[in-house]
C-alpha cells in the first residue's frame, strides 16, 4: 500500500525512546526529559493578546499565499531584503519541504553535514535523492570548505546548512559559509540555509546567508518567539527561487494562520521582538553555561554557541546509554537520529528549568560514576 518514496522513512528510533520514557512515567518514575526540541517558555503575552484581537477583527481566513504585506515588510526590513523576496509559510518545516520539492532533482545528490537535523534526510528520501554526508566532528561541528569542495560534483542539486545547528549548537563563521555557498553555486546547486535558530545565540553571532542568488534561507518564529504550535515560518530567496517554491506552497501549506501572521507582524513593528527574544536568550545562556560547565568535565563536546542543544560523546553506544540513563531518571536523544558517525553521541536539550537541569546533571554524574567504578 505504502508508496515507495516513504517506505524507507523510519520513525522507529524516536518512537522507541518516546515509548521507553512514557512507560517509565506510567510506572510513576520521575524522569527529566532532555529530549525537548522547543523552548519551554510560553508564547509571550504580547503575541497572544494581539492574536486574539486579530481573530476578533476577522483574521481567520486565507491570506495571500505569500503572506500578509505587513509581515513580509517587517521580515524584509529585519533581514535587509526586498519584501518580494519573502514568503510566509506554515512553519519552518513547510518551508523546508517546499524548498526540497522545488530544488531536489530525483536521482540527484543532496549534501548534508553530519550531525544534522533528521528531517533533511527525510526530505532527500521523499524526493528520491541520494545523501552525501560531510563529517564535521573534527572541525568543530561545522563543514570545512575544502572537504566540502572534494565531495561536490555536478550531480548535487541541494546542500543543507543549519547554523546555529541542531543538535550541536555550533555556529559557522561567515568566511566558511560564504565559501561553501560559492562552491555550491559553481556546481549549480541550491543551498537551503536553515536559520531557524538565528536569534538564539550567545557570543558568536550567526551569519544569515540571505542575498546570495543560490540560497534559500528558511526561518520562522517557532523558536525565537516560542510559537511552535502556531505554525509560522518564512523563506527568503531571490524571486525566481521564490516562485519555484510558491508552486509547492500553494498546494501544501497554502498560507500560515492569518491571526498569527498579524500578531507577529505587529510585535515586529512595535519594536518588542528584540526584547522578547533577548530575555529568553539570557535564560538559555545561564542554562548553557551550567550544563556545558558540568557535563563537559565528563564527556567531550563542542561548546554550544547557539540554539539550546549540546551534543556529547558518551564513549558507548548511544541507544544503550540512553536506555540505561532512563533508569537513572534522565531522557536524552540518541545521536543516530542525526546522521552517520554519531553512534557514540547523544543530544541534550537544555530547554528545561534550572531545577530540572540540576537534577538531570546530578543523575548523569551518578551514572558516570557508577560506570567509572565498574571500569567502563
Ligand atoms: N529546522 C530545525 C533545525 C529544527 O530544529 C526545527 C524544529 O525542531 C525546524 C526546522 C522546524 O521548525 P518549525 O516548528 O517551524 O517547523
Amino acid at each position: 500500500m505504502e508508496a515507495g518514496r516513504v517506505r524507507e522513512i523510519s520513525t522507529s528510533m524516536i518512537r522507541r525512546m518516546f515509548e521507553i520514557v512514557e512507560k517509565a512515567k506510567r510506572e510513576g518514575r520521575d524522569i527529566v526529559s532532555l529530549t525537548i526540541g522547543e523552548p519551554d517558555f510560553s508564547t509571550p503575552k504580547e503575541v497572544i493578546e494581539r492574536a486574539c484581537r486579530a481573530m476578533r477583527e476577522g483574521f481567520t481566513h486565507y491570506t495571500s499565499n505569500l503572506g500578509i504585506e505587513e509581515l513580509r515588510s517587517a521580515i524584509a526590513e529585519e533581514y535587509g531584503v526586498s519584501k518580494d523576496e519573502v514568503m510566509v509559510t506554515a512553519g519552518g518545516s513547510e518551508a523546508l519541504l517546499n524548498a526540497s520539492l522545488a530544488f531536489i532533482e530525483e536521482g540527484s545528490k543532496v549534501v548534508i553535514p553530519s550531525p544534522s537535523f533528521l528531517s533533511y534526510f527525510t526530505y532527500a528520501k521523499i524526493c528520491g535523492a541520494r545523501v552525501s554526508e560531510i563529517r564535521t566532528h573534527e572541525t568543530g561541528f561545522v563543514p570545512n570548505p575544502e572537504i566540502f569542495a572534494e565531495i561536490m560534483d555536478r550531480n548535487v542539486s541541494v546542500v543543507f546548512l543549519n547554523y546555529p545547528n541542531n543538535p550541536t549548537g555550533a555556529v559557522i563563521d561567515r568566511r566558511s559559509a560564504e565559501e561553501i555557498v560559492k562552491i555550491a553555486a559553481d556546481y549549480g546547486a541550491v543551498v537551503i540555509s536553515d536559520e531557524i535558530y538565528d536569534k538564539i545565540y550567545y557570543d558568536k553571532k550567526p551569519v544569515s546567508l540571505v542575498n546570495h542568488e543560490n540560497v534559500v534561507a528558511v526561518n520562522g518564529f517557532s523558536k525565537s518567539l516560542a510559537m511552535t504550535g502556531w505554525r509560522i515560518g518564512f523563506v527568503i530567496a531571490e524571486e525566481t527561487l521564490l516562485n519555484s517554491m510558491l508552486k509547492i506552497h500553494q498546494v501544501n501549506g497554502v498560507c500560515a494562520p492569518a491571526f498569527a501572521q498579524k500578531a507577529v507582524a505587529e510585535v515586529m513593528l512595535s519594536g518588542e521582538f528584540k526584547r522578547l527574544v533577548s530575555s529568553m536568550v539570557s535564560e538559555f545562556r545561564k542554562r548553557r553555561d551550567f550544563v556545558y560547565g558540568e557535563l563537559s568535565k565528563l564527556y567531550w563536546t563542542v561548546k554550544p554557541e547557539g540554539a539550546f542543544y549540546m551534543f556529547m560523546d558518551v564513549r558507548e553506544n548511544c541507544i544503550k546509554f540512553a536506555e540505561t540513563l532512563i533508569s537513572y531518571g534522565v531522557a536524552v536523544t540518541p545521536g543516530t537520529a542525526f546522521g552517520s558517525w554519531n553512534e557514540n553521541f547523544v543530544r541534550i536539550s537544555y530547554a528545561n528549568s534550572m531545577e530540572n537541569l540540576r537534577k538531570a546533571v546530578e543523575r548523569i554524574k551518578g551514572y558516570y560514576d557508577s560506570k567509572e567504578a565498574h571500569g567502563r
